[in-house]
């Protein structure tokens, strides 16, 4: 009797088809014809390819050269793909000794219209941070993935999975778009097949595959085709320093060095400061770059020249396949920093007008303002950073708002703080946030005090920079029961889950508190959206006197002055110090209120409050 394999193979020799294998992998997953860089390379993964030869016959499309690794089951073809080439699907030969071991068709798509004009998130935009996994379930057929490590919901574990995804998003575009926010950034959406905890996205295990807990690639590109149908920017959350140890490659990488300390695992001694300080050893700076983020996140090495090329490309891929706006990078003092210049520099030369911003956590803007773009550092690093998040600023306005011992000296902190623009190439791009998904919420952070929230708010919605707001920030979310808690920082957005009992997207159940916040950031943001002034306007400051501090954004055209009152009764502020920006005007609009008064020597202002009033 024939066995079924023996019956099968008898059967295609019968009919006579060549069936040629395929080969497991190879990456990127397609590519374009016309961008700038007409070089590809492909990572092909298969049952010893690397033995193989490639060969392509495809006009407008040639091998230029071709590597193989250490493992025998790769093989790295670097392309030339001409503008002349016709957008298809070709196939590519391996042959070993003369006969074809593999055939592999690959996709040239072509490019979309303005794709290399994407345009980047700006001071004009408002980014609304999300936690994909925590914002809304809007399908609970895709909240279990059997094939997956993690296999189930809980939402009431902080650490656990709760069921949110891309059609929850999708969902609440209008929500978002109504508030007034332009720009959406969710925290990274990829594959991670992790035992647990995998809910934050940050511990990648494929980089060419949505998370199937979030949807699909084609629900992602309808996320971004939609968000851009409302005006909103998509915003990319990109980890290139490290992957999550489940990655598929990890049972074989191409190269012993494709990671660092491949045999036995160092973690980063989180040094940031080694990046800068000239008097930093090797043995802590090799630790800081080189060491894991976490054991279940190892690090890439990106002096490997492969690596280097399949990340570049990856990002790229993101960017031209979604039409993104910017891509938020995680961890940035973490990576080679040879690597980030040609990481941020190739980008930007594909995309001249795309935004990338850097996560450096560090609370002295020395150390941020060296990673811009413009930056005239004396040695080590170049790149094309357009933005850094304003870490420093971040503190200084929750240490300015909490000080209870003298008004003053808190809002001293924030007017000394914003002195220090002097060391940044560009302090209008950086991301200016009261808190984000790694840090308590603004709210515990405030004291749960309402009144210093509006202050805060108000502060971010009017400094120079790109305000970043997180998810839950108009209803109060926050975390003084566990401070510091990732978990509970990530917590669901009221409305989310059918079974909720209060709704933040529609306001039913909401205290007087978050309606009060809610209304008023909606107010505020959409004020901002026009106002030219706040997104590209000049600063002037006047330093804190009596627990008042007051600035000034200002233009040709326009002048809005801003008061932030920490004392706890009315406050008559006398108007004369200010006369080099009040200039002879005497009415003013209070853009919150929408009320237009006459003022003269003194303005009142409420007490704990924040005036933003357009002077005319
Ligand atoms: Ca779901």
């Amino acid at each position: 009797m024939l066995s079924k394999k023996t019956f099968l193979s008898a059967l295609f020799s019968f009919i006579w088809i060549p069936i040629f294998a395929q080969v497991e992998r190879i990456e990127p997953k397609n590519w374009w014809v016309g961008m700038k860089d007409q070089s590809l390379q492909l990572m092909v993964y298969g049952d010893k390819v690397g033995e193989t030869t490639p060969s392509v016959n495809y006009a407008g499309v040639t091998i230029k050269k071709v590597h193989r690794a250490e493992s025998k089951n790769y093989l790295f073809i670097d392309l030339i793909i001409s503008s002349s080439a016709k957008p298809a699907t070709f196939p590519i030969t391996f042959k070993k000794e003369g006969k074809t071991i593999f055939t592999q068709s690959y996709s040239l798509l072509p490019r979309k219209k303005n794709t290399a004009q994407l345009k980047g998130f700006t001071p004009a935009d408002v980014i609304y941070l999300i936690t994909p996994d925590r914002f809304a379930n809007g399908d609970t057929a895709n909240d279990v993935i059997s094939s997956l490590r993690e296999k189930k919901i809980d939402r009431k574990n902080d650490y656990g999975r709760h069921g949110g995804d891309i059609r929850g998003i999708i969902n609440n575009l209008d929500y978002i778009a109504a508030m007034g926010y332009t720009a959406i950034w969710p925290t990274p959406m990829l594959e991670n097949d992790m035992p647990n905890s995998s809910y934050h996205g940050y511990a990648i295990t494929d980089y060419y595959k949505v998370d199937p807990r979030y949807g699909t690639l084609a629900e992602y590109k309808e996320l971004a085709d939609k968000a851009r149908q409302k005006g909103l920017k998509l915003i990319f959350d990109g980890v290139v320093n490290h992957s999550g140890s489940f990655y598929w490659w990890m049972k074989d990488l191409p190269f012993r060095n494709w990671i660092n300390y491949p045999d036995s695992i160092q973690i980063t001694n989180h040094r940031r400061t080694v990046n800068q300080d000239p008097y930093a050893s090797t043995a802590d700076k090799e630790l800081m770059v080189k060491g894991w983020f976490v054991r279940q996140m190892p690090d890439l090495n990106q002096q490997n020249p492969f690596l280097s090329a399949f990340l570049i490309q990856n990002s790229i891929w993101w960017i031209e396949t979604l039409e993104l706006n910017g891509i938020r990078q995680d961890t940035y003092p973490y990576s080679e920093k040879k690597f980030l210049e040609q990481w941020t520099c190739k980008i930007m030369n594909e995309y001249p007008a795309f935004s990338i911003v850097g996560e450096e956590w560090s609370t002295n803007p020395s150390i941020a303002a060296y990673w811009q773009q413009g930056k005239l550092n004396n040695s080590g690093y170049n790149g094309c950073l357009k933005s850094t998040m304003d870490f420093p600023m971040q503190a200084t306005l929750v240490q300015a708002l909490t000080e209870t011992e003298a008004w003053d000296k808190g809002l001293v902190k924030l007017y000394e703080g914003l002195a220090n623009d002097f060391v940044y190439a560009n302090p209008e791009n950086l991301l200016v946030f009261g808190d984000n998904h790694d840090m308590d919420r603004l709210f515990t952070f405030l004291k749960k005090d309402v009144d210093l929230m509006q202050m805060a708010l108000s502060y971010l919605l009017t400094i120079r920079g790109i305000p970043q707001i997180y998810y839950g920030t108009e209803v109060l979310l926050e975390n003084s029961a566990k401070p510091g808690d990732h978990g509970l920082i990530r917590s669901d957005f009221p409305g989310g889950w059918k079974e909720d009992g209060t709704n933040g997207f529609t306001g039913a159940g909401l205290t007087r508190e978050q309606l009060r916040i809610q209304s008023f950031l909606r107010k505020l943001l959409n004020w901002r959206k026009n106002k030219t002034v706040i997104h590209q306007g000049n600063t002037k400051h006047f330093g804190p006197a009596k627990g008042v501090y007051v600035y000034f954004r200002y233009n040709k055209s326009e002048t809005v002055m801003v008061v932030m009152n920490k004392n706890t009764g009315v406050t008559m502020l006398d108007t004369n110090r200010f006369t080099e920006m009040i200039n002879g005007k005497s009415q003013a609009t209070d853009v919150v209120s929408g009320n237009t008064f006459s003022f003269g020597n003194e303005i009142s202002v409420p007490a704990k409050s924040v005036l933003i009033l357009e002077l005319k």
